[in-house]
């Protein structure tokens, strides 16, 4: 039998494995996805908020800026890409002043440091490619921006190398609860465990049916974004929000960790998790919206578009439970934006309810909390040249557009939790996330793939199970 049962490997469920790895308790992780972090965690703005949003004296407000400053901290120990930039959210108009100022009053009220409001001068000297119609912004130094797939892989890994059992392709299908535990029923067999955390993300609700009705509805809700070309990147030096509205926090333009800049998102219902798509009037929306703020930005350069489902409850708030009725159960439900940021606070503080629901949380005397990665593009000539000494692999680059070398592809299929498809690589190395988006090195990676796992050049996906990329072989015996 397992102490604690998890289901879902979003950046919540990692973090949750994380946190709970570093005591002595038998873990196990139920993803129903091939990969970690292929749910909303893989499809959002990639921002560590400061925490001026969030109303004052709510769970929302104190766990983000919580959790903002831990990610410094775990994105440091971990190897994550993580640049504290700062955001600005402007007022455009003479109307929206008042609101900022009721932004900078909670930034306050809920100890964000540092936050300041500009004039239009100062906003303008900050970020001279905005509309000059700008009336002034809020400035806060703490807004980050993150690799938010990465963020939660080096969570979930670090959890693996401590003990973690991490059960990919694992969907949970129902759950039985007896006196003292809970019997997960997957399509990969039972799972029995004492404390169960569900971290499901669009999918909460349903999982908390398997066991009672849910208190509150998901009420999903789609963004879509622009993806431009790292030509682009220097357009804005922070990320830039607009003043938010009842439906989220608005259409941003910001630098992200990878050098390109991100544009949107919109929000509209979606039907859920997996409602992803990307529409032309969702991208006319997001275009004409980011043009309010950065007039000059060069929409031609996109080389992506994309779409994130958020995890919308029927109340403004995270919605973070234990259940009256199953004491053992602690629900992680509604973790809608700002739950990327929030994410380490949320699992310290589930943590604490298991601990009140009495689970024993003893500390292991070894546990490794440090997580190296090697990445070839950001180092100088002479780190090269040692490195490809070392190792010659690394002196064949494999994805042009990001530099990414055939070393760096192999230590990622060695690393904790091996990559199995295309976009796993993408996401663990940036492989394929360039100007051509994988036209070059995606085949090349499928070679990589197929000689290191040794597996069938017919079963590679180019994400889960069903997205096989090759169909068959051709009579010379090259797959097609
Ligand atoms: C458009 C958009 C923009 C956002 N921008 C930001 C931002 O800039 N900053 C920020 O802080 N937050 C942001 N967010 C919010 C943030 O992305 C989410 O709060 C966070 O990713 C939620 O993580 P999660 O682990 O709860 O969910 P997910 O990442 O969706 O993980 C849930 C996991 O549970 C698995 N699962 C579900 N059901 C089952 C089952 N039955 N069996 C097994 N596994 C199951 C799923 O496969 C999935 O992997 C944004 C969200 C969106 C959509």
């Amino acid at each position: 039998m397992k102490d604690v049962a998890i289901i879902g490997c979003g950046v919540i469920g990692a973090a949750m494995a994380y946190t709970l790895s570093k005591y002595q308790l038998d873990i196990t992780v139920l993803e129903k996805h091939s990969d970690v972090a292929s749910g909303t965690t893989k499809a959002n703005s990639a921002i560590i908020h400061a925490g001026y949003d969030p109303q004052p004296n709510t769970l929302m407000a104190k766990l983000n800026v919580e959790g903002n400053l831990m990610a410094g901290e775990i994105a440091e120990k971990l190897s994550v890409p993580f640049r504290r930039v700062g955001s600005l959210v402007l007022a455009l108009s003479e109307a929206e002043l008042p609101h900022i100022q009721e932004l900078y009053r909670r930034g306050l009220a809920n100890g964000v440091p540092g936050i300041t409001l500009l004039s239009r001068e100062e906003t303008l000297k900050k970020e001279p490619n905005l509309t000059d119609t700008v009336c002034g912004s809020l400035w806060a130094p703490s807004a980050g921006i993150i690799d938010p797939w990465e963020y939660a892989t080096a969570m979930a890994e670090t959890a693996v190398v401590n003990g973690v059992d991490l059960r990919l392709n694992t969907k949970v299908e129902s759950i039985t609860a007896q006196a003292d535990s809970f019997v997960i029923h997957t399509n990969r067999g039972d799972v029995q465990a004492r404390y169960l955390v569900s971290a499901a993300g669009v999918d909460a609700a349903a999982v908390r049916s398997m066991l009672e009705t849910p208190s509150y509805q998901i009420m999903p809700s789609r963004g879509e974004y622009y993806l431009l070309d790292r030509s682009e990147g220097q357009v804005v030096g922070s990320v830039v929000f607009q003043c938010p509205n009842e439906l989220g926090k608005g259409v941003l333009v910001s630098p992200t960790v990878h050098g390109n800049l991100i544009v949107g998102p919109n929000a509209v219902p979606a039907e859920g998790a997996e409602d992803n798509k990307v529409t032309a009037d969702g991208l006319a929306f997001v275009a004409a919206a980011a043009k309010r703020s950065v007039p000059g930005l060069n929409l031609g350069a996109n080389i992506r578009n994309f779409a994130g489902v958020r995890a919308n409850s029927d109340q403004d708030a995270f919605r973070i439970e234990r259940s009256e009725r199953y004491p053992h159960l602690v629900d992680l439900a509604g973790i809608k934006s700002p739950g990327l940021s929030a994410a380490p606070a949320i699992a310290f503080y589930a943590a604490k309810l298991l601990l009140e629901a009495g689970l024993e949380l003893v500390a292991k005397e070894h546990f490794v909390d440090r997580r190296e990665k090697i990445r070839f593009a950001s180092l100088s000539d002479e780190e090269r040249a040692a490195l490809i000494a070392r190792d010659p692999t690394y002196g064949r680059v494999i994805c042009r557009c990001q530099t990414i070398t055939e070393g760096e592809i192999l230590a990622a299929l060695r690393s904790p939790i091996p990559p199995r498809s295309i976009n796993a690589i993408k996401r663990r190395t940036g492989a394929g996330m360039g100007r051509c988006q994988g036209g070059f090195c995606s085949p090349r990676v499928h070679e990589l793939i197929v000689r290191e796992l040794g597996i069938d050049p017919l079963d590679v996906c180019l994400e889960d199970e069903g997205s096989e990329l090759l169909v068959g072989e051709t009579k010379t015996g090259g797959a097609l």
